[in-house]
């Protein structure tokens, strides 16, 4: 193992840089000085949970590992793939958390010793924790779908993790003619967002109408149902009558193969050729989970939903889309409450105090053009040992006027800014 002194001042890029050497004392020594608290991952669930840490028990000793500088932002990259935005815009720093006392290293965790309470990183320089907030967001399972690996994504982006793939989507679109057919194949659930994909097939039709008007948008869906179906089709046909097509999974509309090499979509019903082919494969929990051992057969993480400790190893506990939530879905709001309420959990199982039953709350915003939104409320708490959806929730009218799809367009800009201050500072 390699000495902690290795945790330099290029790769801490804030907070109490001159104690990482006090993580090299064995935990006896350290019986009087304050509970080690070690959060992987800078997400929304992580950069959440690793300030509130910090604001409930300043005393606590936190580390946030992250091996980006800039953490990049999904809620509303469909826009900038549609055009309407800069990705600049969906970046967020980490000084301002570094600036609260919380440590942050930019680096990859790359293992986790449980029974040693310890995470090694990549560089090989190890930290002691005595709690440990697991966080990484999802992994694309490449070994899910024949023809698509990580070289196939080059050629049919996924763009499920905002940058690069963002980027290339809409570079992608920009340069087909017009005419052509832009095809997304939607995973099954459970999924990150699983609304989104819906989104970004209304945005880059809003796209299309504006520049390439005889294209086409065809969805290949692994799902019959989805999130807020009613509300996206009434406003397909509003907004954009023709232009999309899906095909459900009844209707043969899985995609069960890829040829990146000649845009080919297979589905048990036949082939599609795309000018522009986005595909998002299934996903599971981000490896480090998997490494930690917090991972069932299902590729996510049984956790309890009073302490979000997992049900699997102890000390460490899982937040946002790597965890099995429940009725949760996998969103940045979810992950952003998940952080807080973690936070305080994790705050009292140290103090020795019982932690409160959380209640959680979701918001999820739909945009399917400029100045047009509608959005999913819901209310979350424990029940028989998992997150049930409880009263109080509810989503946007079917009928209603323009101007309330407008408001809700603003209200979804608000929520953004609230969520992003929330969790980066
Ligand atoms: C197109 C799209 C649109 C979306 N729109 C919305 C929306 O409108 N509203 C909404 O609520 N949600 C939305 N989401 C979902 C939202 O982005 C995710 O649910 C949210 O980011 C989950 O937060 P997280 O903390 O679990 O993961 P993330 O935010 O992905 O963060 C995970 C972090 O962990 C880091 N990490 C991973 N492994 C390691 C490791 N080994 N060591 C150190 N760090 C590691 C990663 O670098 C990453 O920064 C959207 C998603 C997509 C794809």
């Amino acid at each position: 193992m390699k000495a902690l002194h290795r945790l330099t001042r290029r790769n801490v890029v804030g907070g109490i840089a001159a104690s990482a050497t006090a993580l090299t004392f064995p935990h006896v020594a350290r019986a009087q000085s304050a509970a080690r608290v070690t959060v992987i991952g800078g997400g929304f669930g992580g950069a959440t949970c690793a300030r509130a840490l910090k604001h409930i028990d300043p005393k606590l000793d936190v580390t946030l590992i992250e091996p980006n500088r800039t953490f990049t932002a999904c809620p509303f990259s469909n826009e900038v793939i549609a055009g309407l935005r800069d990705l600049a815009a969906q970046q967020f720093g980490y000084d301002r958390i570094a600036g609260e006392g919380v440590r942050v290293v930019a680096q990859m965790a790359a293992k986790i010793d449980p029974s040693a309470r310890t995470v090694t990183l990549a560089d090989g320089a190890s930290l002691g924790y005595d709690r440990l907030v697991l966080s990484p967001g999802i992994d694309l399972r490449f070994d899910a779908l024949p023809g698509y690996d990580e070289a196939a994504s080059v050629k049919m982006p996924h763009a499920w993790k905002a940058g690069e793939q963002t980027t290339l989507l809409r570079k992608q679109l920009e340069a087909m003619d017009d005419g052509g057919v832009v095809a997304l194949a939607v995973p099954a659930n459970p999924s990150r967002c699983p609304p989104a994909p819906y989104e970004r097939a209304s945005l880059i039709a809003h796209y299309l109408t504006t520049k390439k008007p005889r294209s086409k948008v065809l969805i290949l869906d692994a799902k019959d149902g989805f999130s807020q179906q009613r509300l996206f089709e009434r406003a397909w046909k509003e907004l954009y009558p023709g232009m999309i097509e899906r095909i459900s999974l009844s209707q043969g509309g899985r995609v069960t193969a890829v040829d990146p090499a000649t845009n080919t979509l297979v589905t048990e019903f036949g082939d599609h050729v795309a000018q522009v082919a986005n595909v998002i494969p299934p996903q599971k929990a981000g490896r480090i989970a998997d490494l930690a051992g917090a991972t069932d057969n299902t590729g996510w993480c049984p956790i309890d939903p009073v302490t979000f400790a997992s049900k699997l190893v102890p000390d460490i506990h899982v937040i946002g889309d790597a965890c099995l939530g429940g009725g949760i879905p996998k969103s940045a709001s979810a992950a952003n409450a998940q952080g807080n309420a973690c936070a305080a959990a994790v705050a009292n199982l140290i103090s020795g105090k019982t932690p409160d039953m959380p209640k959680l709350t979701g918001v999820c915003y739909n945009i399917v053009a400029p100045g047009y939104a509608f959005s999913l409320a819901g209310f979350y708490a424990p029940k028989d040992s998992i997150f049930a959806e409880v009263e109080g929730g509810g989503t946007s009218p079917v009928d209603a006027p323009r101007e309330l799809r407008a408001r809700e367009m603003e209200n979804a800009r608000r929520w953004f800014t609230t969520i992003t201050v929330d969790s980066f500072g």
